[in-house]
């Protein structure tokens, strides 16, 4: 019996000691460093070798390619939280409302022991009258002092219903702030990803594309990142014009992504190609002077998803058609 619990117990020893090894040899071969989040990420993909993070990164390092931070971060591993600041308000919003509950409970049972208390005394000056033959004034005094207690009390409760729903606002403007990109007013990066989900899950026909603009420092280093950003909003707008009907995110930086839901890759890749020759056709100026900016364009990614795909692995494709598209002389459109 001992012997057989120290044979598993060693056993149990050594199969951790193996997925240790295995973690630490990945984390060489893809030349990653050890830190917290790449060994968690090494782990969730080892521990599960047959999961659906397993078989996005077998696609992802198929033919000896290494994988990348932006790949860990695009398979949905150590996203670097997005809106975390805002995450952690929601949650302080959260902890609020509920003590406000809390306070709720109390008034409620406060006003339940007054009342009991109330028909006690009225009970006991009732029974006090008739056998004393009283005059009522007891009972009249008894019933102000209740009335002035449930006043009190209704407004009491009055305030913290205000409360409470000036709370719930402010929760979901959080939780909508959560997912969305403070400059162009896009959903986000976050959103985007939820909405991949959502769709791949219900089963829809999606395709996936990757916008970055080209040569977009050089915006910045000729008129300033104010201008700068005036352009990506200009951009985003355009994109959700043009896209209308399809879900237009802001990724990143200067990289826009589009979830195309039921068209084929030829339909997507139509609409595509219209907003990427709205978007270059515009005379962008500056607001100040009316001085051109001279012409602003973009290069895309597209691919389709395929059935059961996660959205780290799409979109990888998607990005690495956008730098094909970089690649081979920008301001188009590549697909598989
Ligand atoms: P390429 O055609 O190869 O994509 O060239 P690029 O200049 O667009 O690419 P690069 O990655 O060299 O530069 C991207 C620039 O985008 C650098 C960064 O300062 C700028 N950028 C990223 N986010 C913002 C932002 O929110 N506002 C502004 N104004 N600039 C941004
Ligand atoms: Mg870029
Ligand atoms: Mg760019």
């Amino acid at each position: 019996m001992v012997a057989a619990k120290a044979v598993r117990a060693a056993s149990g020893s050594q199969a951790a000691r193996d997925l240790y090894d295995r973690i630490g040899e990945f984390l060489v071969d893809q030349r990653l460093d050890p830190d917290p989040a790449n060994y968690a990420f090494a782990y969730q993909l080892l521990a599960n070798p047959d999961g659906p993070l397993a078989r996005a990164v077998h696609a992802l390092t198929d033919g000896g390619v290494r994988l990348t931070r932006r790949d860990i971060e695009s398979l949905g591993c150590d996203a670097p939280a997005p809106g975390a600041a805002t995450i952690e308000k929601a949650q302080g919003l959260v902890a609020q409302t509920q003590m406000q509950v809390e306070g709720f409970q109390d008034m409620v049972t406060a006003m339940r022991a007054e009342t009991k208390d109330f028909g006690r005394d009225l009970a006991a000056s009732a029974q006090a009258m008739r056998s004393s033959g009283g005059d009522g004034l007891e009972i009249s005094r008894l019933t102000a002092t209740m009335l002035e207690r449930v006043r009190t009390a209704e407004e009491r409760l009055e305030s913290a219903n205000r409360e409470a729903s000036e709370l719930r606002t402010k929760l979901e403007e959080a939780r909508d702030n959560a997912r969305k990109d403070p400059l162009t007013g896009l959903p986000n990066r976050r959103a985007f990803e939820e909405a991949y989900a959502a769709q791949a899950g219900a089963g829809a026909r999606i395709c996936m594309a990757v916008c970055d603009v080209d040569h977009f420092k050089s915006v910045n280093d000729r008129f300033g990142h104010v201008v700068g950003d005036r352009v990506l909003k200009a951009l985003g707008e355009a994109l959700s014009d043009t896209c209308k009907g399809h879900l237009v995110a802001r990724y990143g930086g200067e990289e826009f992504v589009v979830l195309f839901t039921g068209l084929d890759l030829k339909g997507a890749r139509e609409v595509l190609d219209r907003a990427r020759l709205a978007v270059s056709a515009k005379r962008y100026r500056l607001r100040e002077t009316d001085a051109p900016l001279g012409e602003i364009t973009f290069s895309a990614g597209l691919s389709p998803a395929q059935q059961g795909e996660v959205f780290g692995t799409v979109f990888h494709r998607a990005d690495q058609l956008c730098y094909a598209a970089k690649n081979g002389g920008r301001n188009c459109v590549r697909v598989d």
